[in-house]
């Protein structure tokens, strides 16, 4: 039925539709979003996604900075098969319950009932263990610190494109240690590097912090997170550590000699981000008119179009457009010249505005003889955001769009930074949680209560735990549930 409902939704929309207004209809305005900005579009099969060109330059961005990241950080990439052994996935006992229900499952290749079931890896601590098993052997072999970039598979039953989808594409660390102490700095390491990378490349400000014990990775010890709020002040869960302990290297006998030559199992550590995150950048930064891109994450950081009217005009204008493009490109600036005859300038303003390309440069006949050109800022809308007369000249030019774009991406951050803070309320009893909530905010208080007790605000309110924050503050606290001392508090959320 949602597929039918879908189709004749299509059918109805004419191609210049306008994008649902986003306090309307939230959800609708964000399949909307990514429908026109074309990021991406339904596969066949309920659940599945087709990731369009433009959507996964977004994701392309994400990896040409993790990927440097990674490996500045001592990882080495590689790859491991996508089918698992149905037996791995039983060996660990919480990573089989966590898992299970949402695996899919081959049971037949080439025609014939396989002797073993085998997995569409679900996330791949089990094969990467069974690796590791035969490649530790000694203090000498560790640290092992691996990525992958890779697919995998869940069968969601609720799913919403980029958000939570039956494949997605993610990269995921692995490691293995000789002490827990390494595991652990390894464990905030990553998550200090993703949320570094939220901040400064997707100005998310999103709070980093560590999950409680029900919501923690099926094997995991402890997993730490970061929470971003959308545009609907629901959390995001957009990437996540797991400390691992010793959970999978017991299951698998992943051991090494120590220095005085004693048998132990390894430490390790795995985390994630997926192409979730892009659907974090959409919820966070779009608006009524569409895609809001931070300028170190857009594919186009400037789109130029050219203005004429009169056939005599038109040279001019394409040759000063050509060479506005040129040089910003030398000068590194992703640019690209909107110069197709088939559309209005119109058009192309709202079709690349839709596209949330931060930068637009305007060029006609007088700004040709004045030498100067138009620039607008997609993030200030209309007039407010427009300034005629900057110089064609290319250092003048180049340093006034850098500037610019630098000036986008910290002004997008320091608006869902506010965002983010008026949203948030401090509470110190249960009643006060409840109402932050029925209120659509996140409440933040002191936690010590019981997982019940966890569970029963979940039942009661739909907000969950999001994270214990890193950041917390100095006083002393008594739980917000029961009155005990507490030592610390907890973000409380609904969340996607
Ligand atoms: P996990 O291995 O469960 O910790 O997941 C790692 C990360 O992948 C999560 O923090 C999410 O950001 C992301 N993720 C989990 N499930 C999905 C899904 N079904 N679709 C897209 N991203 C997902």
């Amino acid at each position: 039925p949602a597929t039918e409902e879908r189709a004749s939704k299509q059918k109805s929309r004419g191609e210049d539709r306008a994008v649902t207004p986003r306090s309307l209809d939230f959800n609708a305005w964000y399949l909307d979003v990514i429908e026109h900005a074309e990021l991406a579009d339904y596969g066949p099969v309920r659940g599945t996604m087709v990731i369009r060109p433009y959507g996964y330059a977004i994701w392309e961005a994400i990896q040409d900075f993790l990927n440097v990241k990674f490996k500045e950080t001592g990882h080495s990439n590689m790859y491991f098969p996508q089918l698992i052994p149905y037996s791995f996935i039983e060996k660990e006992a919480s990573h089989v319950e966590g898992f299970s229900p949402e695996l899919a499952v081959v049971t037949i290749g080439g025609g014939k009932e396989l002797e073993e079931k085998l997995v569409v890896r679900p996330t791949s601590e089990t094969i990467v263990n069974h690796m590791f098993t035969q490649w530790i052997h000694s203090h000498r072999d560790l640290p092992l610190m691996i990525n992958q970039w890779a697919n995998v598979t869940r069968w969601e039953m609720r799913t919403k494109p980029f958000i939570r989808t039956l494949e997605f594409l993610w990269q995921e660390g692995h490691t293995a240690h000789a002490t827990p102490e390494e595991a652990e700095k390894e464990a905030l390491q990553m998550i200090d590097v993703y949320t570094k990378f939220a901040y400064e490349q997707a100005a998310i400000p999103v709070i980093a912090g560590r999950k409680s014990k029900v919501e923690r990775f099926a094997g995991a010890d402890r997993t730490y997170t970061i929470e971003a709020m959308m545009g609907d002040r629901k959390a995001l869960q957009a990437g996540t550590s797991h400390n691992l302990g010793q959970n999978f290297s017991r299951a698998f006998g992943t051991q090494f000699t120590d220095e005085i030559g004693n048998r132990q199992h390894v430490w390790q550590t795995s985390w994630a981000i997926s192409t979730r995150f892009v659907g974090g950048i959409i919820m966070t930064h779009g608006d009524d008119t569409g895609l809001m891109l931070p300028p170190r994450l857009a594919p186009i950081q400037v789109i130029v179009i050219p203005i004429y009217k009169k056939a005599d005009e038109k040279s001019g204008v394409l040759s000063a457009a050509s060479s506005v493009k040129e040089a910003l490109q030398s000068a590194g600036v992703k640019v690209k010249l909107d110069d197709s005859d088939q559309r209005t300038p119109g058009w192309k303003f709202n079709f690349w505005e839709m596209k949330g390309v931060p930068l637009r440069i305007e060029i006609g006949p007088r700004d040709v003889s004045s030498g100067s050109v138009v620039v607008s800022r997609r993030d200030i809308p209309g007039k407010e955001g427009k300034v005629f007369g900057i110089s064609m000249e290319p250092a003048v030019l180049e340093a006034y769009v850098k500037d610019k774009l630098d000036e986008i991406q910290s002004s997008l951050l320091q608006r869902a930074k506010l965002f983010r803070d008026r949203n948030i309320v401090d509470v110190s009893s249960y009643d006060e949680l409840k109402q932050a909530i029925s209120q659509g905010k996140w409440a933040r208080g002191p936690w010590s209560a019981s997982d019940q007790e966890e569970l029963r605000v979940k039942e009661e309110t739909g907000a969950t735990i999001r994270c214990f924050p890193f950041d917390q503050p100095e006083d002393i606290k008594t739980c917000l549930m029961t009155g005990n001392p507490a030592s610390e508090v907890a973000v409380f959320a609904k969340s996607y």
